[in-house]
């Protein structure tokens, strides 16, 4: 009975946004073999390439995903960011359950979720197995955390990071190098600015606690992993919410280059240095002296200020 119940159950249904240009541009290959393996294991699904920039957001907004059981991204953190942003802008509480699948520079969101699962198969691999484990399951979606953050006027949500000085100008600067893979353009650039070491004059309120100081580096997360290889947030593996990162100006080029090494390696920089273990928060505001650049998930945008709280369990997982 239980074998003619799993060949019976009515195996799930998934739409797939691909953005053909992430990571070194292999975004529409994975998406078309994972497409096929899908069907092979007899998973129907649509599949959709963006066209630009924008094109996700939108279609997580407006589309109808009636029939659907989860919407699969193939791509980095920017499109996921797009998608979950599209989401909350619909009109009905009907969003469905999302699940990524790595294939960019950055696939911070997915290193975390693959996290349990066991063995020393890449992120892909991971995610597709799990991904067709719950197509083929009735286990429920779980929820992970998000945070609103508000800056020139509107708001957006991340589920990755925020981050503003050092780590920010690694991400964006380094773009020009895409075609190097993320492992390689975060070195080149990260030892290049590491060797800068440039200070930001920054007013920073945690819970209406105000300090002012000159901080390297700011990064506000509900996600341990900023890729799949640093783990800059080890706490949240234990104990899941928001978290601060602040790096003053003291910290040295030796200690910055020792936590570049600790962060890739679990994220040990916690133990050996305590003075930069992060502070849990549930509401942040960053001021700058002028715009300055942050990424969310990511992404980059200039602004002089912003607020981020945390917004618990407010993005549903399929897998
Ligand atoms: P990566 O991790 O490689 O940077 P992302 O998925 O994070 O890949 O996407 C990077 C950027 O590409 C995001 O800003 C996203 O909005 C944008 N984008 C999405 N689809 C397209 C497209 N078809 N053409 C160009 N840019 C796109
Ligand atoms: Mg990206």
């Amino acid at each position: 009975e239980k074998i003619l119940n799993s060949i019976t159950r009515p195996k799930k249904k998934l739409f797939i946004i691909v953005n053909p240009f992430s990571g070194r541009k292999k975004g529409g290959k994975i998406a078309d073999k994972l497409s096929k393996i899908l069907v092979e294991a007899g998973i129907s699904n649509k599949l959709v390439k963006t066209t630009h920039g924008g094109h996700a957001e939108e279609i997580a907004k407006t589309e109808s995903f009636t029939g659907y059981d989860a919407l699969v991204t193939v791509s980095g953190d920017g499109l996921v960011n797009e998608v979950i942003n599209g989401l909350r802008q619909r009109e009905k509480d009907d969003a469905p359950p999302v699940a990524p699948i790595p294939a960019g520079s950055g696939n911070g969101l997915v290193a975390f979720l693959v996290l349990k699962v066991a063995g020393k198969h890449s992120c892909l691999s991971k995610a597709i197995h799990a991904l067709v484990l719950a197509s083929e399951s009735d286990s429920d979606s779980h929820r992970i955390d998000l945070m609103k953050v508000v800056f020139n006027g509107s708001s957006r949500f991340s589920f990755l990071a925020i981050a503003t000085g050092l780590i920010a100008d690694i991400d964006i600067n380094s773009e020009r190098l895409r075609f190097l893979g993320g492992e390689l353009r975060n070195l080149i650039y990260g030892v290049a600015y590491i060797l800068r070491k440039r200070s930001y004059s920054i007013q920073l309120s945690v819970e209406d606690k105000e300090s002012e100081a000159g901080f390297i580096s700011l990064v506000v997360a509900v996600c341990p992993m900023l890729d799949e290889r640093v783990t800059f947030f080890p706490e949240i593996k234990s104990e899941p919410g928001m978290y601060l990162h602040q790096m003053h100006s003291s910290v040295t080029r030796a200690q910055l280059i020792k936590l570049w090494d600790l962060a890739e390696d679990g994220g040990k920089h916690v133990e050996v240095f305590p003075e930069l273990a992060n502070t849990s928060a549930t509401s942040i505001r960053i001021k700058c002296a002028k715009k300055q650049l942050f990424t969310i998930d990511g992404e980059p945008f200039y602004s002089e200020e912003v607020l981020i709280t945390e917004f618990k369990n407010a993005l549903k997982i399929f897998y």
